[in-house]
């Protein structure tokens, strides 16, 4: 079975959709998407999206943000995702990719006045950052995007720009993976993740106006923090120097999952282990996207739903 997307309202091989060269968001980075993930439960015999509901309610405020008319609720979303990766036949973690770009063939840089059009994608995930083994992590020259300038709370094609002047930056410096700075100098995010620091019994973390992305990882990460690791959570300013004296650090996102930090700018982070913090935290994660705790379970969307129903 070939990768499968959601077309101009069809189900059809990857392969076969095509857009023109001409496409506005092609040229000017005019277009928001979102990334979700669906795991797999070999007890079951299921496809689990994690967290589908929360991811599209990001995509419709994204959307709204940039102008971009979405055809379908939230729930439709859900629905049609679920189709996918049902007809899709994989049977193993898979990557959706809910597309909404301007699809005029129009030249000149705007928002209003444009046509619009929608796609999904569903492939098994791309290979990220080492989840097992931890990675180490560089303060990127590269200043976080403000939202002044473009909104980081966007999911907008054209701000990974920034973040991938930063990666490469930090891979070619030999590094896994860049933090940037906001442009007052406080810690923002990582190129396609969200930074939490633990500190003693907190969880410290960016807040919503520090020019991040509101990860539905982070989020969660922080509720099981309150909930079942009974630490408390802080969302505020952090200082760059805070990242060298923390005990732990780790990033999040759908891709990257839980991923330790061991070593910041050449310092390590504690013991320049995984902490034992961290390690709770992604083990119990881990259980929680593959539908294993039932408090849980609603945020886990089976797939297969002729199997879900016996
Ligand atoms: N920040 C950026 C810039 C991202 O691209 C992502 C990945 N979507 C995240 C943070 C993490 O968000 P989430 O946990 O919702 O995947």
């Amino acid at each position: 079975m070939p990768p499968l997307a959601y077309f101009k309202k069809q189900f059809l091989p990857i392969s076969e959709c095509r857009i023109s060269i001409m496409t506005h968001a092609l040229h000017y980075g005019t277009a928001c998407f979102e990334g979700i993930r669906g795991n797999w439960n070999e007890e079951e015999h299921q496809v689990f999206l994690f967290r589908a509901r929360e991811h599209y309610d990001r995509f419709h405020k994204s959307c709204r943000i940039m102008k971009l008319k979405l055809p379908l609720s939230v729930d439709e979303l859900c629905e049609l995702t679920q189709e996918l990766v049902e007809r899709s036949g994989l049977k193993e973690d898979v990557y959706i990719r809910p597309f909404a770009y301007k699809s005029s063939e129009t030249i000149g840089p705007k928002l209003h006045g444009l046509e619009d059009d929608f796609f999904l994608t569903v492939n098994p995930p791309p290979p990220y950052l080492d989840v097992e083994k931890g990675i180490r992590a560089g303060i990127s020259s590269w200043r976080r995007i403000d939202d002044s300038m473009v909104p980081p709370r966007a999911k907008v094609t054209g701000i990974y720009i920034n973040c991938s002047l930063a990666k490469t930056e930090a891979v070619e410096n030999g590094y896994d993976e860049a933090i940037m700075l906001n442009v007052d100098g406080h810690v923002s995010e990582g190129t396609g993740n969200n930074i939490l620091l633990i500190m003693g019994n907190r969880v410290v973390t960016p807040g919503t106006t520090d020019n991040i992305l509101m990860g539905i990882t982070r989020d969660t990460v922080l509720r099981l923090a309150k909930e079942e690791l009974g630490l408390e959570t802080e969302e505020r300013p952090v200082d760059r120097s805070e990242l060298y004296i923390a005990d732990e650090v780790f990033v999040t996102g759908t891709l990257s999952h839980l991923v330790p930090v061991l070593e910041i700018d050449h310092r390590a982070i504690g013991t320049g282990k995984i902490g034992p913090i961290t390690h709770q935290f992604r083990a119990f994660y881990f259980d929680v996207i593959r539908g294993k705790v039932p408090k849980y379970r609603e945020w886990c969307l089976p797939c297969y739903r002729k199997l879900a129903r016996t």
